[in-house]
């Protein structure tokens, strides 16, 4: 199979489906915008809902031996353009690449919390993201440093960016449930004596064991959950939080002092999707992501033959089923591939 295929993205979709790809002899060629491969799973601690430690399940996938596949790092893909039976990759600094198939793996964006200007974020210190405890999770006492002060009491915000109509964003990002409840207890382990909040407007635990790990929060490790949203947060004179929230159990507005207040920040579509749409003539999909010709069916594949898509570019996704949609996009650049050698 003498077919170059590339891959736009080396989060762990690209990586698995270049593994894939190369075991079968395609010449692969990775294109990734930052200077190193993994994407988002490299700035986490531990994954939901066992608390594997990621950088163990990132080098499960990164160290994967790769014969004929070789990475264009900082290369921001900005247009593919078919043309005679192949496709013209451009990126942002000038750089042109040729592929006999391509597939998109550009993932997905954390939404930027500074939006909801309500919730403090980036005006107060300890207004952070879920992605930074994360960070904070990797350091000792990190949490504490960041305050600095041992916490007493912590809230964390569910669907920020996500299920709210204000922003545009009705659409569920299916992880940041169960990654509160998971954080909610990790913070419970650091900080036994503190008080630990889930203001959420639903809880969507709908994976395997994530049940059980609600119900572990609230049995073990007595972390309360308030079914309500976040109207408004603002700073007192010693740096504490103070939050307004709306009880919607009890029907009553509530008014909390916290620590520390972590924004659950939902997936948004990257920001290449849009040019990368419109130059290759891909659908768009109503909430931003990349639209499947058929998403029952055939989720790999668009509208255009030959460019197919694979992970959370084309919606939120987990860690494991962005690997198996990987696969899965896998076979079917073979299927085509394989189809055009044989014409
Ligand atoms: S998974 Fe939970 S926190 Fe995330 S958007 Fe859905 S309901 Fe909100």
């Amino acid at each position: 199979m003498n077919k170059q295929v590339a891959i736009i993205g080396a989060g762990i979709a690209g990586l698995e489906a270049a593994s894939i790809l190369d075991s079968m002899g395609f010449k692969v060629t990775l294109v990734e915008k930052a200077e190193h491969t993994g994407g988002h799973i490299q700035n986490w601690h531990q994954l939901f809902p066992d608390r594997r430690n990621a950088t163990e399940v990132a080098q499960g996938i990164i160290s994967k031996p790769l014969a004929n596949v070789s990475t264009e790092f900082n290369r921001e893909v900005t247009s593919i353009q078919p043309f005679a039976e192949k496709f013209i990759i451009s990126a942002k600094d000038g750089w042109v690449f040729n592929a006999d198939a391509v597939l998109i793996t550009t993932g997905f964006e954390l939404f930027d919390a500074k939006r909801k200007e309500e919730y403090g974020y980036g005006i107060y210190d300890h207004v952070i993201t879920s992605a930074e405890l994360e960070t904070l999770f990797k350091k000792e006492n990190g949490v504490t440093l960041r305050i600095g002060r041992t916490p007493s009491r912590i809230g964390l915000v569910h669907c920020v960016g996500s299920r709210d109509e204000k922003i545009g964003n009705i659409f569920c990002s299916k992880v940041c449930c169960v990654t509160a409840v998971k954080q909610a207890i990790e913070l419970k382990e650091l900080y036994p004596e503190c008080e630990i909040y889930c203001l959420y407007m639903d809880l969507r635990m709908s994976g395997r064991h994530y049940e059980e790990l609600y119900k572990q929060a609230q049995e073990e490790y007595s972390i309360q959950f308030i079914r309500g949203r976040l109207s408004e947060a603002a700073e007192d004179k010693s740096g504490k939080i103070i939050v307004k929230v709306e009880d919607t159990l009890l029907g009553r507005p509530l008014k909390m002092t916290m620590d520390m207040l972590v924004l659950m920040t939902g997936m948004v579509a990257s920001a290449q999707t849009a040019s990368i749409c419109s130059s290759a003539g891909i659908q768009k999909d109503s909430d931003g992501f990349f639209k499947a010709s058929d998403p029952h069916l055939y989720g790999n594949i668009t509208g255009i033959p030959g460019i197919f898509l694979a992970g959370t570019c084309s919606g939120p996704k987990t860690i494991s089923d962005t690997l198996s949609d990987a696969r899965s996009a896998a076979l079917a650049v073979q299927s085509y591939l394989s189809a055009e050698a044989n014409n």
